[in-house]
C-alpha cells in the first residue's frame, strides 16, 4: 500500500474541520497525516514550504478567499496540488478555480469518503502528469540542465531580483570548440556523452543560485546571480574554462575539448534580457576570434563591429549580384628555369564606393556568415574559365591554383563543385590546383581523407597553403594525398635575417623532398630571398619580386613579354 499523503487542511471553521478530520480518518485511518490551518496567511505560509502533499483549502477564508490562496501560492512557486472546497452557495467559481491553478474543487455537504479518497489520489496524480509535462517543456532532456526557454525565465527572474538588491547579474556563454569533430569521428552517441559530461562538470563548478542551461547544440549558458563585481564573473568564467579543458573519458578514450566563452552583465551592459543575450554572443564571437580557450567580456566597441559586420555582408551579398567581385592572378615560376608554373587566382572586390577592397577584410566574414560558398564557387569557375581562355588566344597552357577555405571544402556538395566546374570550363584537371589551409587538411577525420582521395581521383592537385604556420601531424602528412606544400610568406619574408625562419624554410624543402612532394614559397620580394631559396632548392617561387597579382589582361601582356624575352635569351 502506498503511504498516506501528508495533509494540509486550510480551514477557518471549526466544525467544519471536525467534519472533514472525521472523512479523512474514515479513508485514512490511523495512518492519517494531517496539518491543520485556520488563517489565510497560515495557509500560504505552509503552501510556501511545499512540504504537504495536497492541500484542502476552504473557499472563504475570513475576508480573503481560497482562489486568491491558490494564485498566490502558485505565483510563489509551490507546486502543492490544491483542491477547493467551496460551500453549496458558490458553485459557480469552479471553472475559475481550475483556471486559478486549483487541481480540483468539491462542494461541502455531498462530500462522501469514497468522492474525497478518489479526489486526494487523483490530484496527486494529476500533479506528477504536470509537473513532468514542466520538465519537458523547461529542461532539456539529454542532459536535464534548464533549456533555453527556463533560461529566459530564469534570467527575467535574476534580473528583477537584481534591481531590488542592488547587485549584478552576469550572463556567461559558451561552446565547446570543435564539438563537430567529436560527433563526426565518434559518432553521435559519443557527443551525447560528452555534453552530459560537459554540462556535470558545469554544473559542479556554478553555485546552487546559479543556472546552467542548454540552449541547443553544443552551446551553453550560465546565469550567475549574487555578483557585486566582474571580477566575480572572471573568477567563474576561469574556472569554468579550466573544469572543461580537462580530459573526458567517453567511451574509454581520453577527449580533448576546450570552450570559448563570452560575459555580459546587468546592468552595466544592457538591461534588456534578448540584448545581453546577444551581447554575451558577440564577446564569445570576439573571445574566440582571438583563439580558443579564452573569456570575453562584452564591450559597445563589438556592437560598432557587429555592425560593420552586418553591412560588410549585406554589401557582398549585393556584390555577387551586381559581379563586383573580380579575379586577380599571380604568376608562379620554376626556381631553376624560370619558366611559368602557374597562376594562384586572388580575389577581389572592386567596390563601389571604397575602391578596390582586399580578400583579408572580407573572407572571414564570407565564411562566417556562409557566402564563401557562393562566393567560392564562382571563383572556382571564373579561374577555370580563365585558364582556358588564355590556352584558346594561343598561349602555353596556364595552370591554376585556387584557394579554398574550410567551410567551403567541409560544405556538401565541394566534389560536385569541382566536377561542374572542371565540365563546364572543359580545363585539363592537371591544371587546377586547390590551395587549402594546414588546419583544414589537418584535421582528422575521415571524411577530410576521403574528400582528398576523391580529389586526386579526379586528377587534380592539392597544395597545402600557408604551410608551417598550422600544427602538422608529420604522420598525417605522410598519408594524405596532398602534391605540394607552400611556405607561410611569414618564414620568406625574414629568410635571409633571421636564422630561425631560415631554418625553418629549409626544413620544409627537406620535408617536402623526403615525403616526394612539390614545394614552392610564396611572398618572396627581393633578389637575396630569391637567392636563398634557390641555393636550397626549393622549386617554385611565387611574389612580388616575380610579379604582383595581376588582372586577366595585364597577366596576358605580362606573359607574352616573358615568353619573348625568354626565346630572345635562349
Ligand atoms: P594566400 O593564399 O596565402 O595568398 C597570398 C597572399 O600574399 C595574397 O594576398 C598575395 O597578394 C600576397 N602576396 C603575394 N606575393 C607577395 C609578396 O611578395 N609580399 C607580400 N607581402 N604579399 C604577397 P591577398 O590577395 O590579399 O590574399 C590574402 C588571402 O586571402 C590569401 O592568402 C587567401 O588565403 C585568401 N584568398 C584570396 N583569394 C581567395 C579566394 O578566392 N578564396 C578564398 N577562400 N580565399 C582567398
Ligand atoms: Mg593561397
Ligand atoms: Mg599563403
Amino acid at each position: 500500500m502506498t503511504p498516506a499523503p501528508s495533509i494540509l487542511l486550510v480551514e477557518d471553521d471549526e466544525d467544519d474541520y471536525v467534519l472533514a478530520r472525521g472523512l479523512l480518518s474514515e479513508i485514512f485511518g490511523p495512518s492519517l497525516k494531517l496539518d491543520w490551518v485556520e488563517t489565510w496567511d497560515a495557509g500560504l505560509e505552509a503552501l510556501r514550504k511545499g512540504t504537504h502533499d495536497i492541500c484542502l483549502a476552504d473557499f472563504r477564508l475570513g475576508d480573503r478567499n481560497g482562489l486568491e490562496l491558490v494564485r498566490e501560492a502558485a505565483t510563489l512557486g509551490c507546486t502543492v496540488p490544491i483542491i477547493l472546497l467551496t460551500g453549496q452557495d458558490n458553485r459557480e467559481i469552479d471553472l475559475a478555480a481550475v483556471k486559478a491553478g486549483a487541481t480540483d474543487y468539491l462542494v461541502k455537504g455531498e462530500i462522501t469518503a469514497p468522492l474525497l479518497d478518489r479526489a486526494i489520489r487523483y490530484a496527486i496524480e494529476r500533479k506528477k502528469v504536470e509537473m513532468q509535462l514542466v520538465r519537458f517543456a523547461q529542461y532539456d532532456s539529454l542532459t536535464g540542465l534548464a533549456n533555453r526557454s527556463l533560461f529566459h525565465t530564469r534570467l527575467g527572474d535574476a534580473i528583477a531580483h537584481a534591481k531590488r538588491t542592488k547587485q549584478l547579474v552576469a550572463v556567461l556563454l559558451l561552446d565547446l570548440d570543435h564539438f563537430k569533430n567529436v560527433n563526426d569521428s565518434l559518432g553521435h552517441p559519443v557527443g551525447d556523452m560528452l555534453l552530459t559530461q560537459v554540462s556535470e562538470r558545469l554544473t559542479a563548478c556554478a553555485r546552487e543560485t546559479d543556472t546552467v542551461a542548454r540552449l541547443g547544440g553544443d552551446e551553453f549558458a550560465v546565469i550567475a546571480t549574487n555578483i557585486t563585481h566582474g571580477d566575480g564573473a572572471a573568477a567563474l568564467a576561469r574556472k569554468l574554462i579550466d573544469a572543461l579543458a580537462a580530459p573526458f573519458t567517453l567511451n574509454g578514450q581520453e577527449v580533448f575539448t576546450a570552450t570559448s566563452m563570452g560575459i555580459t552583465l546587468f546592468p552595466l551592459d544592457d538591461k534588456e534580457p534578448d540584448q545581453l543575450l546577444k551581447n554575451a554572443d558577440m564577446a564569445l564571437y570576439q573571445a574566440k576570434a582571438e583563439g580558443r580557450g579564452r573569456y570575453r567580456f562584452y564591450d559597445v566597441k563589438m556592437n560598432a563591429r557587429a555592425q560593420a559586420r552586418k553591412t560588410l555582408e549585406f554589401e557582398m551579398r549585393r556584390a555577387l549580384e551586381r559581379h563586383e567581385f573580380c579575379l586577380h592572378f599571380q604568376p608562379k615560376i620554376n626556381t631553376f628555369t624560370g619558366d611559368l608554373t602557374g597562376v594562384e587566382a586572388l580575389i577581389r572586390w572592386q567596390h563601389p564606393e571604397r575602391g578596390m577592397v582586399l580578400p583579408g577584410e572580407f573572407i572571414p566574414v564570407a565564411e562566417t556568415t556562409g557566402l564563401i560558398v557562393p562566393l567560392g564557387d564562382w571563383v572556382l569557375h571564373t579561374a577555370c574559365a580563365q585558364s582556358v581562355a588564355w590556352q584558346k588566344m594561343g598561349l602555353p597552357p596556364v595552370p591554376v591554383a585556387v584557394n579554398v577555405s574550410a567551410i567551403q571544402f567541409k560544405g556538401t556538395d565541394f566534389i560536385d563543385t569541382v566536377t561542374r566546374a572542371i565540365d563546364e570550363s572543359g580545363i585539363d584537371p592537371a591544371c587546377l590546383e586547390l590551395e587549402l589551409t594546414e588546419s583544414t587538411v589537418m584535421d582528422e577525420t575521415e571524411v577530410m581523407t576521403e574528400l582528398l582521395h576523391r580529389l586526386r581521383d579526379l586528377r587534380l592537385n592539392v597544395a597545402i597553403d600557408d604551410f608551417g604556420t598550422g600544427c602538422s601531424s608529420f604522420l598525417r602528412l605522410k598519408e594524405l594525398p596532398v602534391n605540394k606544400l607552400k611556405i607561410d610568406l611569414s618564414f620568406v619574408r625574414n629568410v635571409t635575417d633571421d636564422p630561425a625562419n631560415a631554418a625553418i624554410t629549409k626544413t620544409i624543402i627537406t620535408l617536402a623532398k623526403n615525403l616526394n612532394l612539390g614545394v614552392i614559397a610564396e611572398g618572396v620580394e627581393t633578389a637575396e630571398q630569391f637567392a636563398f631559396l634557390l641555393q636550397h632548392e626549393c622549386q617554385e617561387v611565387q611574389g612580388y619580386y616575380i610579379s604582383r597579382p595581376l588582372s586577366g589582361d595585364q597577366f596576358t601582356v605580362w606573359y607574352g613579354e616573358r615568353l619573348q624575352n625568354l626565346a630572345r635569351e635562349g
